[in-house]
C-alpha cells in the first residue's frame, strides 16, 4: 500500500467515524511564540484542549506537518545516521474534544491498524500508565489483548502533560515487534526497551485530568483524546521494510539522489548516511521554505539554516562540487503536494531560496574544509586529536564557519575540539569591542539610559491622542552625562513623565518639534525610545536654561507628523496587499516610516514584475478609496493573537499591545502613528523596487502630498523633454522612436561612408595629387566627412596609404574649417607637424599645434579652406 493510499484511508477512517477532516496547520505555530515549530498534530488545537477556544467539531482528524529539531532524542546529528529520526515528518492524528474517551479511541486505534492496514495483530504490544486500569482493562476485555502482551510503563514514557500545569493524562502506545533479529539480547528486553525490537507507532493521549500549580490534579469535566502517530513509521510497518527510508515516501527521493551523485545506495554505511541526510533534509528544507521560514542568523530561519548546510555538506561528501541540492525539491514536491497543495505554489520560490544559500554555502565550505582538514593534519603529525579553539574561531571569524560543522567534522575523524578556547577567543573578541566602544560619547549615553531604565524610569506617550502637552522634566543628559541643568547652545538629552513625541520604532522615525518654557526653548530634532518605555528628547536649548523639576510645554511639529501617519497606515495596506498578490510568504523584514517616503523590505525571492507592482499600487489605491476606518485596540497580547493579528517574528511585545486593525484588510500589532481612516492617506504610489539581499526585497512608495508632489517632478520632466522635442507629451514615445531610429540609420550611414573613404573616396585615388620631392611624397586632400573625428580617421588612411610622406587633410566640420597635418614616424626629425600646420592655421583664421607626427588646427575662415591647402605645397 502506497503512503498516499494510506494517509488518505486513515483520513477517511476517521471521517466515517464521525471526525471532521482538517487541514494541516502551518510549520509555524500561529498561537504559540514559544513553540519554535509545529512538533504535534495538537498544536493547532492547543487553544480547544486549554479551554480558551471553541473546537472546530466535537471530533476532528489531520495529517499534520511536523518538525523535529532539538531535544535529546530529535538532535539533528542523529538524523540520516539512524533508520527513524527525520526533522519534517507527518503525524496521523485523531482527536476528540470532550466527545469520546479511552473507549472509543482504543477501538479505533486497533480496528484501524489490524482491519484496514491489515497489521497482524500478533506483532502488535500495548503500553498503558502504570496506574491506569481502565485502559488496561479495555485492552483486555474490549480488544482481547493477552494480559502478556499489556505492558505499564512509568510516567516518563506513558504520562503526557502540556506543562507544568493544566491538561494532563496517561498514555497508551502501540508498538510493532521488528521480531527477534533486533533484540538487544538481554533477558529483559521487551516493550519499553531502549533497542530496536519494539519501535512505538502510536500513542493515544487521554488528557484526563487538571494539574494545578500546586501539583493537585482535578479530574476534567469532559476529557479528550489526542493521538498521533507518524506516518513515515507506519508506512515502514506495512511495507514490510526495516527502515522508514525505504517506504515510499522515500524512495523516489533516494533514487533522484542516486541519480544526481552518480552513486548507489545500500552499498556502503557512509554513503548510504549521506543519502538519508539528504533525502530528509530536502523534505524539511522544502516544507519549511513553503511556509514562509527563510535562512538567517537567528530564530526558525537560523533552524533551517543549520539543515541546509548540513546538506549541503553531506552533498558535498558525496563528491558533489556545485549546487544540486535544490533540484530535489521538484521530487519532493511531486510526491506531496496532492495532500499539500501549497507547495506547488511556492515551487520556483522554494528552489531560488535553496539554490541560493546552496551557491554561497559552498565558497564557504570550500575555504573551510581546507583550513580544517590542514589542521587535522598537522594536528594528527603532532600526536594530538584536538582541534585548537583559535583555529575554530579564526574559521567563524573570518569565513562563518559555522562551529557546529567543525564539530561535525571533528567527530567524524574522531577528533575533539577546544571548545573552551574557543569561548575564551570569542569572550576576548567580545572585550576587545566594548574597550574600542568605551569613551565615545555615544555609548556613555546609552549606559545612562540603561541605568534610568533600570531605575524604573518610564515616559507616558499621549501622542496619540495629540500633539501637545506640558510635562515635568525628569531628568536631563549632557556630554552624556546626567545633568543638573542645562544653558543656552547645550546639546542635550531630555526626558519627561510625559511626552506626545514618538521615539523612533518599528520603522516609523522620531518627533521634531520644540520643548519651552518661559525661560526656556529647545529645538527637538530627534526622539528615540532606547529602552523600554523611556522616551528621549535630544537637540539644542535655543535660549534660556532649564533645570529638572521644571515644567514644559512639548509640542511636535505637526509638518512632521502629519505626513509620518500617513505613510505609516499605508505601510500597512502595502504588506497587506504584497501578502494578498505574491503570496503568504512575504514576511516584513524591515521598514522605514519617514515624513517624505517609506521604504518596506519583505522576503521573496524574485524581482516583483511590472505588472505585480501595479497590481499591489492598485490595490493599496482601492483601499484608500474605500475610506476604511483604521481602529487602534489595546488589548492583552494573547487575545490579540487569537484576532489573528500579524506580528513581527523575532519582535518583543509587552503584556499590553496595541492592535492596528484597517477593516478586514490588515491586522497587525503596532504601536506607531497612524491615520483615522485611510483616506486620508490620498494617493499611494510606489517609486522603486529592488533587491536588498538574497530573498529580500525593497520596495519604496510615496503618499498624499508626497505623492503628488512626485508626480509633478516627473511630469515636469515629460514635458521639457516634450518642448525640447517640440512634440506633444503623449507623442513622445514615438518621437523617440524616431530618433533612435533614426540615430541608427545615421550611424550606419557613416560606417559605410568610412568604408568608402578607406577604399578610396568616390572611386577616385586619394594619392591622386601626391607629388614628391628629394624621396619624400607630399599630399593635401580634401574631405567632406562631417566631423572632426572622422577626419582624423581619414588622415590615419591617407598617411598609412601614403606611407613615408607628409599629408595635409581639409574639411569642413561643425561649421569651421579643420586642417590635419600628418608626418610619417621616419622623417619627424626633418618635418614635424606642429611647424607646419601654424602658417596654414593662420590663414583659416585660427591657430593650431601638436605633435611632430600630427597636428590640428580650426579656424572660421571656410572660404579660405581651399587656399590653405594649396599653400601646402608651395611651402614644402
Ligand atoms: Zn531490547
Ligand atoms: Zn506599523
Amino acid at each position: 500500500m502506497q503512503s498516499k493510499e494510506i494517509r488518505e484511508k486513515f483520513l477517511q477512517f476517521f471521517e466515517i467515524k464521525g471526525h471532521k477532516r482538517l487541514r494541516s496547520s502551518s510549520l509555524i505555530p500561529e498561537n504559540d511564540p514559544t513553540l519554535f515549530f509545529t512538533n504535534a498534530g495538537m498544536v493547532q488545537f492547543k487553544n480547544v484542549f486549554l479551554g480558551q477556544e471553541k473546537s472546530p467539531a466535537p471530533r476532528a482528524t489531520t495529517s499534520q506537518k511536523c518538525m523535529r529539531v532539538s531535544g535529546k532524542h530529535n538532535d539533528l546529528e542523529n538524523v540520516g545516521r539512524t533508520h527513524r529520526h527525520h526533522t519534517f515528518f507527518e503525524m496521523l492524528g485523531n482527536f476528540s474534544f470532550g466527545d469520546y474517551f479511552k473507549n472509543e479511541a482504543i477501538a479505533f486505534a486497533w480496528e484501524f491498524l489490524t482491519q484496514v492496514m491489515k497489521i497482524d495483530p500478533k506483532r502488535l504490544w500495548i503500553s498503558v500508565f502504570r496506574e491506569d486500569d481502565e485502559a488496561a482493562l479495555i485492552w483486555e476485555k474490549e480488544i482481547g489483548i493477552p494480559v502478556s502482551k499489556i505492558v505499564r510503563l512509568g510516567e516518563k514514557d506513558n504520562f503526557w502533560s502540556m506543562g507544568e500545569e493544566g491538561p494532563c493524562g496517561p498514555c497508551s502506545e502501540i508498538h510493532f515487534d521488528l521480531g527477534e533479529k533486533y533484540s538487544c539480547g538481554k533477558p529483559t528486553c521487551g516493550v519499553g526497551c531502549d533497542c530496536e525490537r519494539f519501535m512505538e507507532i502510536w500513542n493515544l493521549v487521554f488528557m484526563q485530568f487538571d494539574r494545578k500549580a500546586s501539583g493537585e490534579m482535578t479530574p476534567l469535566p469532559k476529557p479528550s483524546v489526542d493521538t498521533g502517530m507518524g506516518l513515515e513509521r507506519l508506512a515502514a510497518v506495512v511495507q514490510g521494510v526495516y527502515s522508514n527510508y525505504s517506504s515510499d515516501l522515500f524512495t523516489p527521493i533516494l533514487q533522484e539522489i542516486e541519480r544526481r551523485v552518480g552513486k548507489t545506495y545500500g552499498k556502503d554505511e557512509k554513503t548510504d548516511i549521506s543519502i538519508r541526510v539528504l533525502a530528509d533534509h530536502i523534505r524539511a528544507c522544502t516544507f519549511l521554505i513553503g511556509d514562509g521560514v527563510q535562512p538567517s542568523n537567528e530564530g526558525r530561519g537560523y533552524v533551517l539554516r543549520r539543515i541546509m548546510r548540513r546538506a549541503i555538506r553531506h552533498g558535498r561528501l558525496l563528491g558533489m562540487r556545485e549546487p544540486f541540492f535544490y533540484l530535489l525539491t521538484d521530487t519532493v514536491i511531486k510526491e506531496m503536494e496532492s495532500a499539500y497543495p501549497e507547495l506547488n505554489k511556492h515551487k520556483r520560490f522554494i528552489g531560488s531560496v535553496i539554490q541560493a544559500e546552496e551557491t554561497r554555502f559552498l565558497e564557504t565550505l570550500e575555504k573551510g574544509l581546507e583550513m580544517i582538514q590542514q589542521e587535522i593534519e598537522a594536528q594528527r603529525k603532532a600526536g594530538s586529536s584536538c582541534i585548537p579553539g583559535e583555529v575554530v574561531f579564526k574559521l567563524y571569524d573570518t569565513f562563518g564557519f559555522p562551529v557546529d560543522l567543525v564539530q561535525n567534522i571533528a567527530e567524524e575523524e574522531r577528533f575533539t575540539v577546544d571548545m573552551e578556547g574557543f569561548e575564551l577567543a570569542m569572550t576576548g573578541q567580545r572585550e576587545t569591542g566594548r574597550r574600542a566602544w568605551k569613551g565615545s560619547g555615544q555609548e556613555r549615553v546609552g549606559l545612562v539610559y540603561q541605568e534610568l531604565a533600570q531605575r524604573g524610569l518610564r515616559s507616558e506617550f499621549l501622542g496619540y491622542e495629540g500633539l501637545h502637552a506640558e510635562s515635568k522634566v525628569v531628568s536631563l543628559i549632557r556630554f552624556g552625562e546626567l545633568a543638573k541643568e542645562v544653558k543656552e547652545g547645550d546639546e542635550i538629552q531630555l526626558i519627561t513623565e510625559k511626552t506626545p513625541f514618538y521615539g523612533e520604532s518599528g520603522g516609523q522615525v522620531g518627533d521634531k518639534g520644540l520643548i519651552s518654557n518661559a525661560h526656556f526653548k529647545m529645538e527637538v530634532q530627534d526622539t528615540q525610545k532606547p529602552f523600554g518605555d523611556l522616551i528621549v528628547h535630544s537637540g539644542r536649548v535655543k535660549r534660556g536654561g532649564l533645570k529638572t523639576g521644571e515644567a514644559v510645554k512639548l509640542e511636535v511639529d505637526r509638518h512632521h507628523r502629519s505626513p509620518t501617519r500617513l505613510n505609516h497606515t499605508a505601510t500597512h495596506l502595502l504588506h497587506a496587499a504584497l501578502r494578498e498578490i505574491l503570496g503568504d510568504h512575504v514576511r516584513q523584514a524591515g521598514s522605514l516610516v519617514a515624513p517624505d517616503r517609506l521604504r518596506f523590505d519583505f522576503s521573496h525571492f524574485e524581482p516583483v514584475s511590472e505588472e505585480d507592482v501595479e497590481r499591489i499600487e492598485s490595490r493599496v489605491n482601492e483601499k484608500i478609496r474605500e475610506d476604511l476606518p483604521v481602529q487602534k485596540i489595546e488589548m492583552g497580547y494573547e487575545e490579540a493573537m487569537k484576532t489573528g493579528a500579524m506580528a513581527l517574528f523575532g519582535e518583543k511585545y509587552g503584556d499590553r499591545v496595541r492592535v492596528l486593525k484597517i477593516d478586514d484588510f490588515s491586522t497587525e500589532l503596532c504601536g506607531g502613528t497612524h491615520v483615522d481612516r485611510t483616506g486620508e492617506i490620498g494617493f499611494f504610489k510606489i517609486t522603486q523596487e529592488s533587491s536588498v539581499a538574497a530573498g529580500i526585497r525593497r520596495i519604496e512608495a510615496v503618499t498624499g502630498p508626497g505623492a503628488l508632489a512626485y508626480c509633478r517632478k516627473l511630469e515636469r520632466g515629460l514635458k521639457g523633454l516634450a518642448l525640447q522635442l517640440k512634440v506633444g507629451v503623449e507623442d513622445l514615445p514615438q518621437k523617440v522612436d524616431r530618433m533612435t531610429d533614426q540615430q541608427k540609420k545615421l550611424e550606419k550611414e557613416i560606417s559605410q561612408l568610412r568604408q568608402k573613404l578607406a577604399a578610396g573616396g568616390s572611386g577616385q585615388n586619394i594619392l591622386d595629387g601626391m607629388r614628391e620631392k628629394d624621396g619624400v611624397k607630399f599630399l593635401a586632400v580634401k574631405s567632406d566627412v562631417g566631423d572632426v573625428k572622422a577626419l582624423r580617421s581619414f588622415s590615419d588612411q591617407v598617411i598609412s596609404k601614403l606611407g613615408r610622406g607628409v599629408a595635409l587633410v581639409g574639411g569642413v566640420t561643425e561649421g569651421k574649417a579643420t586642417l590635419i597635418v600628418r608626418v610619417a614616424k621616419e622623417i619627424t626629425d626633418k618635418y614635424k607637424a606642429g611647424e607646419i600646420i601654424k602658417p596654414l592655421a593662420a590663414l583659416i583664421g585660427g591657430s593650431g599645434g601638436g605633435r611632430p607626427d600630427m597636428a590640428q588646427a580650426g579656424g572660421p575662415q571656410i572660404e579660405k579652406l581651399e587656399e590653405a591647402m594649396m599653400s601646402f605645397y608651395d611651402s614644402m
